[in-house]
């Protein structure tokens, strides 16, 4: 990530300085105050013992992982949450120690060496992944035990052991040397969804499964369920941790959650102009020729596309911001540029910024707006932006 100082030249809006103009064409912009915002709202909302995961997997849903991981730590996190190991040990080289679970499978030999090297915690899915990872800690006569979290499925049907059979695997995993239970957790499936009636199952199906743990005599230092969305919509599943991703990066899962806590969006996409032009009325623009001027047109070439994460889906749909106003993107989307229609701001300059995602003035644009222009969701949009684009902390 580039701080702001090697940036300069990018915030000044006219400037032409031909270091802006060629290396920063394009970039993503990190606005570690919201991020930091966010976090301490959403620690407000759980009592104090509750912990706050920060969910970073996917490079922190495309906003730079190590410095979000940072900010969540100092504004109110204590976890962070990841999907693989390799990201795992990103935080760790960066000298980050909170606990990391991991939350997707891990069982070769290589991971789980680099697990108990970097102190990760993974998560532990089945019985026969139990036995490899001790097995495997044992063949290396590790010394210290690994911290492991029980993932019981409790209707995603995605990763975890039946609930039903929760307490035989948790006695399993108690009884198998090397390894010490952190917790046990599931995840759910429509906590987004105004209706509750399938979460309400999954949470009467965690409940019975904790149960059936406690019967056979086994303390669990920590359960946890909720999701940014779990987290929003009901208390009553808080637990002792909350797992937060797209709340932290300032975006409501739904918008029947959207009044439950001020977020503020952490992302923003930007890119400069760099040509305009006046076209005749019949000549078409861009690949195919989609879109042809029905009059004189004034356009400008903007240098971002979808090698960028620009979705060519949005092209003839989406608008840009543009000194503060709407202005509608023209011809199909290519892959390194895209060209919009500035017939109402004639005087545009070669240089100037275009705010793709983000604010300008009174006008904005978030990742909901591309979600629904493009029938998907919002956190797909947020993983889409690549790494040709720097990610610039804004603060
Ligand atoms: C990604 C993930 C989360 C975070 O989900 P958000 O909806 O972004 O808050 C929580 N728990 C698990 C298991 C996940 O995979």
């Amino acid at each position: 990530m580039l701080s702001r100082d090697q940036m300069t030249g990018i915030a000044s809006n006219q400037q032409c300085d031909t270091y802006a103009w060629f290396s920063q064409r394009a970039w993503v912009e990190i606005d570690l105050e919201a991020l930091s915002h966010n976090v301490k709202q959403l620690k407000q909302l759980l009592l104090p013992r509750t912990q706050l995961m920060a969910v970073v997997k996917a490079d922190a849903y495309g906003h730079g992982a190590v410095t979000v991981a940072q900010t969540a730590l100092q504004s109110g996190a204590s976890w962070l949450g990841v999907a693989t190991v390799p990201e795992g040990i990103q935080l760790r080289e960066a000298g980050i120690q909170a606990p990391i679970l991991i939350l997707g499978a891990t069982q070769t030999p290589e991971q789980i060496h680099a697990i108990a090297h970097w102190k990760l915690q993974p998560t532990l899915c089945s019985p026969k992944q139990a036995l490899i990872f001790s097995n495997i800690l044992e063949a290396i006569n590790y010394a210290s035990p690994v911290s492991v979290h029980i993932k019981l499925d409790t209707g995603m049907s995605r990763l975890g052991t039946n609930w039903q059979a929760a307490a035989e695997f948790v006695q399993l995993v108690e009884r198998l040397p090397h390894l010490t239970i952190a917790s046990v957790y599931s995840h759910l499936a429509t906590a987004d969804s105004p209706d509750p009636a399938i979460m309400a199952e999954q949470h009467s199906r965690f409940k019975t499964a904790i149960a059936q743990i406690q019967k056979i005599g086994i303390k669990i230092p920590s359960l946890h369920l909720a999701n940014t969305a779990a987290t929003l919509a009901d208390s009553q599943l808080h637990y002792d941790m909350v797992r937060v991703g797209l709340g932290v990066y300032g975006l409501a899962p739904a918008p029947h959650l959207q009044h439950k806590i001020n977020l503020k969006p952490v992302l923003q996409v930007k890119a400069r102009v760099t040509q305009v032009k006046t076209i005749a009325a019949g000549t078409g623009v861009s690949y195919g020729h989609q879109f042809v001027a029905d009059r004189e047109m004034r356009i400008a070439v903007v240098a971002i596309g979808y090698a960028d994460g620009v979705p060519r889906n949005l092209s003839n749909k989406m608008q840009v911001l543009l000194r503060g106003q709407r202005v509608p993107q023209i011809g199909a989307i290519t892959m390194d540029q895209l060209m919009i229609d500035i017939s109402q701001l004639p005087e545009i300059q070669e240089g100037e910024i275009v705010t793709l995602l983000g604010d300008q003035g009174k006008e904005q644009i978030t990742a909901d707006d591309w979600a629904a222009q493009l029938n998907t969701i919002s956190w797909e949009i947020l993983c889409g932006f690549k790494h040709r684009l720097p990610r610039v902390g804004v603060i």
